[in-house]
Parts: C-alpha cells; structure tokens; sequence
C-alpha cells in the first residue's frame, strides 16, 4: 500500500484537479474532503475554504450543462464513471474550460466517496475556436474570391467569362433537348458622349443604372443577366422559350430604362439614356458555335441602332458558322 505523504505529495505534485467528495444521505450535498494544489490553481480557492463547506459540488459540476445531478449520480451508483466538457468560473470571475470525469469510490463495495478529476482544456478550446474563426473567415474569402471570378465589379451582374461558360453550357443542353434558347444584345444609345459630358463618374453610375434594372426585370431562375463589355449587355433566357415572348420582355426593359429618365443632353435620340437592342432566339444546332448566338443578337441591335435607336430588333436570318 502507497504512503499516505506520498499520496499526498504525488496528488500535488499533478496538474490535473483533483476533488474527493463524500456521498451523503439522499437529499443531502455531497460534502468536499480533498482538494489538490492544482484545483486551488485553476479555481482560485484554497484548499481550507473548500474541504467542509457547503457548496453544492454536485450542482457546481452540472451548472451550464447538459449533464444532470440525477446522471452523475445514476453513473456513480452503477459504478461507472461519467465524462463531460464545462466552463467553470473561478473565484475571480474568470472562466475556463475542463474536461471532467467523475468516478465512484467504492468502501467494502459500498459507494462512499467519489473522485472527479478536472483537465484544463482552457488552450485547445480556445485554438478550437480560433481555428474556427479562421475557416469561417477564409471560407468568407473563397465566396468574396468566387463572387469575383464570376461577377462584374462595376455594376455586379454576372462578367462575359462566366456569360461565355454558361452559353456554352445551354447550348449543349438546348441542342440535346432540341428546345429554344433566348439571347438579347442591349447597348445604351450614344454612351461616349455621356462620358464626355457628364463625366467618367456619372457614366459610371448610369451603367450601375441600366444594370439593376435589367437584373430586375429578368429575374428568373434561368436568366442569365451578364455585362459583355464597356456598355453592353446581354441576358440569355431559357424561360422565355418564344420569340414574341422574349421580345415583349426586352422591349420592357428598354421601356422601364427609358422611364429611368436619366437626363442626357448629348443623345441624338432622346434626352434620357436609352438603349438599342437585338434579340436572337432559337434551337442551338450541332456543329454551330455558341457565339453564333451571341453574333445574330448584336447584328440585330446594329440594325436597331440604324433603324433610329432605343428600339428592340429581331434576328430572322440563319447563318450557319461551323465551331
Ligand atoms: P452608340 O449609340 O452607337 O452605341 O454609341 P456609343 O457612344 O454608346 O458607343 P461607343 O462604342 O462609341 O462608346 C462607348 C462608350 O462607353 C465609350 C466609353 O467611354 C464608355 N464606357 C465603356 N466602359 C465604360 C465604363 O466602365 N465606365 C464608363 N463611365 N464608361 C464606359
Ligand atoms: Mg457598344
Ligand atoms: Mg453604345
């Protein structure tokens, strides 16, 4: 049998807490009759002020937890030791986490005493949740990343990389499935001189503008709304699946840009900014590239621009480019 100083010496020499408590009457508290150096480091409480007190050690173990008096208690008297993750204060206000485990000691196989053991784990919870702030901000970071790759920084509607990808992709999906595919060109009227006289900065905000509202009138699931370039843009829809369908729905939009009523001087059209546009809509054919799409819009909006601007014209003719 191992000397008692021993004992005592060893139990203090860890830096695990150590608690021995004694099992009371039923009804009564458990009644603290050992604490080791390491629980007067973690806790701030002497040894003195806790053997024989009053505390309640049981519902201290079980404050702030999902572990229940009733539990540990169950787990003690079936001779089995319990093991759960607290936040424990200590007697400055301070918190810290411990890994406890609470284990039955058993006098002449009768449950007399129980010894609860307590891990500082105060670091790893707090690299834990380090770790974690980290990944949620870098996780932050590859959607900002992936927003940017795909999107355009000025007016945030989708850039021509990801317009082009995604033609691609319906093309494909339209030519197997033999259903239609819309494509409306739109280019706002006499552009350059707006930026001549309003200013970079007002053009700037005028493409914001005219972006928004697109965005906003072609809102469905399957519109795609892209900036092509300068002060292009292109929508490709494969919910409005007819010509007069589609047609309607551009010539909403170059009305609702229309009533935006963005005054310019300098427009030999209008004296608000308006846009020209050409739609394109049909069956995506094997062996004819995507562009070819994006190639019969944009001949379509230069005849809207000589037909006077601020129109919408349709794309009727078939010409087949091999790619
Ligand atoms: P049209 O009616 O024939 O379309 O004439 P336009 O003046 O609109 O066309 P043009 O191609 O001659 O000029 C387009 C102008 O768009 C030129 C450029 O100053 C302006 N632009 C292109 N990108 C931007 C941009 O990011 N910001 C601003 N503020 N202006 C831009
Ligand atoms: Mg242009
Ligand atoms: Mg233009």
């Amino acid at each position: 049998m191992i000397e008692r100083e021993l004992l005592e010496t060893a139990l203090s020499a860890t830096s695990e807490g150590v608690i021995i408590a004694s099992i009371e009457a039923k009804g009564k508290p458990s009644k603290i009759i050992y604490t080791n150096k390491a629980v007067e480091t973690l806790t701030g409480y002497d040894s003195q002020s806790l053997v024989g007190s009053d505390c309640n050690l049981m519902a201290r173990l079980t404050s702030d937890t999902t572990v229940t008096e009733q539990e540990i208690t169950a787990a003690l008297h079936a001779g089995e030791s319990i093991r759960y993750t607290k936040q424990s204060n200590t007697k400055s206000g301070d918190f810290f986490w411990n890994d406890l485990c609470i284990s039955p000691v058993l006098n002449n196989n009768t449950l007399t005493h129980f010894i609860c053991v307590l891990h500082n784990i105060n670091e790893q919870v707090l690299y834990q949740e380090k770790i974690e702030l980290q990944n949620s901000l870098l996780e932050k970071k590859n959607s900002q990343l992936d927003n940017m790759a795909t999107h355009d920084f000025l007016t945030q509607l989708y850039n021509r990389r990801f317009f082009d990808r995604e033609l691609k992709r319906l093309c494909a999906f339209h030519q197997r499935y033999q259903t239609p595919l819309s494509l409306a060109f739109l280019d706002i009227d006499y552009f350059k001189e707006y930026n001549d006289f309003y200013g970079h900065s007002a053009g700037d905000d005028a493409l914001r503008l005219v972006a928004s509202q697109i965005n906003d009138d072609f809102s469905r699931e399957a519109d795609i709304c892209a900036r092509y370039g300068g002060e292009e843009f292109v929508v490709l829809s494969a919910s409005d699946s007819d010509e007069s369908t589609f047609l309607n729905h551009v010539e909403t939009v170059r009305l609702r840009i229309e009533e935006l009523a963005i005054p310019h001087e300098k427009s030999k059209t209008s004296d608000v900014i308006t846009v020209s546009a050409g739609i394109y809509v049909g069956v995506p054919m094997r062996g004819v590239s995507p562009s070819y799409f994006t190639e019969e819009a944009d001949r379509a909006m230069y005849e809207a621009k000589h037909g006077g601007r601020n129109q919408v014209a349709v794309a009727r003719h078939m010409r087949l480019i091999s790619g």
